[in-house]
């Protein structure tokens, strides 16, 4: 196979960011934008020894899932990738994908339960990062630094809009310039927006604070309904979007938020589930899978603010959470403290490294970011010898990994749910009991 070649082919499986593969002359070649059971013409854009890619030409066949994207710059932004089919089609493909994972990676052949709606499908992200750079102010197109500058997102909370609009307009009228990667030079780099049941913080993230008319700029974003407005200092040359001085302009340096009956405070450098409705039916889903009967000692690993081990705490005897963020066990200690909960305490450090320490449990939950759990920690669950392991993960290919490695060390597999907590994009979440 060679590169501007055409094909006509039938799409017959999916790829791990939902693009279509077609088998042609004994290849997979991955197609984006096409999907499963669809005839199309395809451009080889690469080849590669065993795979190849191809741009989506025509689509002959489509599929009876094929929907209009209603985002006007979705084929361009990297954001979501999922606009272009029906939530049906959507679910099966991230409940499929999490089972083709299990056995690809795993050498797991399990059932997998069919992944959970979220109850809401568009707007539902409580937090946006935008980046600002000369092209505008918006999201990267996918695997570049190619901005693609837009005014709505179909996934963000749409106070978003309108906070962008005024960061545009006061750049302009006071010629602030935006942050040139290349040159090092500008000042704004990033917008980020959350928006809780407490209300919405703007955090503009800029090289220094030296900026022109602050107080008319805070003036109009607090009369848009903003409740916190801070500057973040960033003046390193880094892709890392967030750097460690915060200067506050209006407001609290935490948000609040209520999940269940508990209420939670969280920084802007704190991690945070960002979708909020389908976070109380996740952490839910979790504790009740651990089986909590009151007598246990439960492990909240990678806790970030302590939000499932606050959760947990009414079920059991003592909470333990480790989380390597100092703000954010800041935060859960706090939160466990305003919520009255006695039972849960907060340690901060690597969960590899503290965990050694602090004794025994008879309930581990693990929520690692997207690279998964340390082998070092794993080896030190083995030894913690816990009944239960409940696994969430935003990664199916890790946790796959880390799945064989805890089934090596003598666990069962007991239920695997997907949870979808990012509509319209790849990404799928996903709970994982284990006994022992
Ligand atoms: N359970 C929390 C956070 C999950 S995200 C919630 O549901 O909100 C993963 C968290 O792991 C982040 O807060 C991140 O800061 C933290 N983290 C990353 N590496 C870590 C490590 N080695 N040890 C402990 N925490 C870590």
């Amino acid at each position: 196979m060679k590169k501007n070649q055409q094909f006509i082919t039938e799409i017959t499986g999916t790829g791990s960011q939902g693009e279509g593969v077609a088998r042609i002359e004994n290849m997979a070649v991955f197609v984006p934008y096409a999907l499963l059971g669809e005839t199309v013409k395809v451009h080889i854009v690469k080849a590669l020894k065993n795979y190849a890619y191809g741009k989506l030409i025509e689509v002959i066949k489509p599929s009876p899932h094929r929907t209009e994207p209603k985002c006007s710059v979705f084929y361009k932004c990297g954001g979501c990738s999922m606009q272009h089919a029906d939530y049906r089609y959507e679910l099966q493909f991230k409940t499929n994908h999490v089972s083709d994972c299990l056995k690809r990676i795993g050498g797991i052949d399990t059932e997998v339960l069919p992944c959970i709606p979220s109850p809401e499908t568009e707007h539902y992200r409580n937090k946006g990062q935008f980046a600002v750079t000369k092209d505008g102010i918006g999201f990267y197109s996918q695997r570049s630094h190619n901005l693609v500058d837009s005014n709505s997102c179909l996934i963000q909370k749409e106070i978003c809009s309108e906070i962008i609009g005024i960061i545009r307009e006061y750049m302009k009228t006071n010629n602030v310039p935006p942050y040139d990667e290349e040159t090092h030079t500008g000042k704004i780099r990033n917008i980020f927006i959350r928006h809780l049941s407490g209300g919405t913080m703007v955090c503009i993230t800029v090289t220094d604070e030296n900026l022109p008319n602050l107080t008319d700029l805070t003036k109009e974003l607090v009369t848009l309904g903003a409740a916190s407005v801070m500057l973040n200092i960033n003046n390193k040359r880094t892709n890392v979007q967030l750097g460690e001085q915060f200067i506050p302009l209006y407001g609290d340096e935490t948000l609040k938020d209520t999940i269940g009956d508990i209420e939670f405070k969280v920084s802007p450098n704190s991690f945070y589930q960002i979708n909020s409705k389908q976070t109380e039916q996740l952490y839910k889903y979790a504790v009740s899978l651990a089986g909590l009967t009151g007598n246990e000692t439960v492990f909240d690993l990678y806790c970030g603010i302590g939000t499932i081990g606050l959760f947990a705490s009414k079920y059991a005897k003592k909470v333990i959470g480790v989380e390597i963020v100092e703000k954010a066990v800041e935060n859960a200690r706090n939160n466990a403290l305003a919520n009255g909960i006695t039972n849960a305490q907060f340690l901060c450090g690597k969960a590899e490294d503290v965990i050694k320490d602090i004794g025994k449990a008879d309930v581990v939950m693990l929520d690692p970011p997207r690279k998964g759990c340390d082998d070092k920690l794993l080896k030190t669950v083995k030894e913690i010898a816990p009944k239960t392991i409940v696994y969430i993960s935003c990664n199916p290919a890790t946790l796959a990994r880390d799945l064989k490695t805890l089934k090596g060390y003598g666990y069962c597999i007991d239920t695997v749910q997907p949870f979808d907590m990012f509509p319209r994009t790849f990404h799928v979440e996903c709970v994982v009991k284990l006994q022992r």
